[in-house]
């Protein structure tokens, strides 16, 4: 049986034992979840956020750790920078709750589900600790202390992992939370990172009080009407690419003024290119209010489209990645991505 590493400081070096004990205080030091659990026991006032225009994963990991901070008699706000926020999550235990503007008295932001700074929509000040919990391949690794498990298939799971390894409560508003922040962005159970460890924490979940009918009704069956008068307009628009293997969609500012949607109403509408039996690259081009254009990428099984999101300047996962660009006409940005593409696929 292989010895542990640090079997031979104990063994060897003079004064032996004192370094290994040092060997593993300093391992603890640097394990990033011991790091969050005494900066958060020690922080006076916590603000809790997550990306710009956030989905369940983002709105349920931060609802549900705000829940838990409560409870340890803490200090803390939820705060989202995108305004309007997405009224069908409403139904996430503590909504209403979220601020808009960053309580100034925070000395510790806990972020969660955000690959890079520049997600959350707001400066930090200078003094104000950062805590990055994430599941994002592409994470810029940017607090002073990060929590990032590119394995986990959604932020909830690492949220759930400092909670466990902290040994603070679970309450089951904030189950309910975590529940619908990982049925989310595992498509429900559906996608490539659902495996043992991902049922056996949905399984906790529920155990802890989430229910699994309900959580997944308010996801699917809480959709606005506008979400709906979208969607033809955007279908109009499909286009197949390099022999059906991509499939694209566009979503103008004129679409949502008529359709009366909000942005975060187009939030899942690029699975529809991917779902076509032959596309194995799926993308989605919307006009953004500043005439940027954002453009969602999805793939089935093949492509890394986290790699294509990177050279535009975005991030993501190997199955699902985003990018931002400005300056750039639709279709001579729809020519450089298909290039990309191409390049991706052979
Ligand atoms: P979306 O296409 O917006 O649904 O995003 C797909 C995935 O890529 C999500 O996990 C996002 O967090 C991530 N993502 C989207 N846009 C960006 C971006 N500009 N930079 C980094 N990551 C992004
Ligand atoms: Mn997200
Ligand atoms: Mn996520």
């Amino acid at each position: 049986m292989p010895l542990p590493k640090c079997w031979p400081l104990f063994t060897k070096a003079k004064g032996g034992f004192d370094l290994f004990l040092d060997k593993i205080a300093s391992m603890r030091k640097n394990d990033p979840y011991s790091e969050a659990k005494k900066l958060i026991e020690s922080s006076r006032h916590i603000t809790v956020t997550g990306h710009l225009n956030p989905d369940a994963d983002a709105l349920g990991t931060a609802l549900g750790l705000w829940h838990i901070f409560k409870r340890l008699s803490k200090r803390t706000d939820l705060f989202f920078a995108s305004h309007p926020l997405p009224q069908h999550l409403g139904f996430l235990p503590g909504f209403k709750n979220i601020r808009q503007s960053i309580n100034p008295q925070s000395d510790l932001i806990v972020t969660v589900d955000s690959g890079s700074l520049d997600r959350i929509g707001i400066e930090i000040e200078d003094g104000v600790k950062i805590i990055n919990i994430d599941h994002h391949r592409s994470n810029t690794r940017f607090a002073d202390v990060n929590i990032v498990e590119p394995e986990f298939a959604s932020a909830s799971e690492a949220a759930f992992k400092l909670v466990e390894s902290a040994g603070w409560d679970v309450s089951k508003e904030a189950a309910v939370n975590f529940y619908a922040a990982l049925l989310s962005d595992t498509g429900f159970f559906g996608y490539e990172g659902v495996n043992e460890r991902v049922f056996d924490f949905a399984k906790r979940l529920l155990k802890l009080g989430a229910d699994a009918e309900w959580t997944a009704r308010m996801l699917r069956e809480n959709q606005p009407l506008s979400k709906l008068r979208l969607l033809p307009k955007v279908l109009q628009t499909l286009r197949l690419y390099l022999d059906g293997r991509v499939a694209g969609l566009d979503i103008t500012l004129r679409m949502l003024e008529e359709s009366g949607a909000s942005v975060s109403e187009t939030d899942d509408i690029v699975n529809y290119a991917r779902s076509l039996a032959t596309v194995e690259v799926g993308f989605l081009i919307r006009e953004e209010a500043d005439g940027g254009l954002k453009v969602s990428l999805r793939s089935k099984n093949r492509v890394d489209v986290c790699k294509i999101a990177l050279s535009f300047g975005g991030g993501g996962h190997i199955r699902a990645a985003g990018f931002t660009v400005n300056g750039l006409e639709r279709e001579l940005l729809k020519e450089k991505l298909l290039k990309r593409i191409e390049e991706e696929l052979q």
